[in-house]
């Protein structure tokens, strides 16, 4: 249980990344969490960060 409050609550600081091959996609910055299999909320909250 090392999860930010925030991010324990959803609230994941979104940014953009590119791996290896290239291909963009985004990334918690503070959790590392992949928004892969999640749904990004871009601009649904306060710039917390
Ligand atoms: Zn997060």
């Amino acid at each position: 249980m090392s999860k930010p409050f925030r991010c324990r609550l959803g609230l994941h600081k979104w940014v953009r990344r590119a791996n290896p091959e290239g291909a963009p996609y985004s990334q918690c910055e503070r959790c590392g969490t992949d928004a892969g299999n999640t749904k990004v909320q871009w601009g649904a909250g306060g710039q917390g960060g």
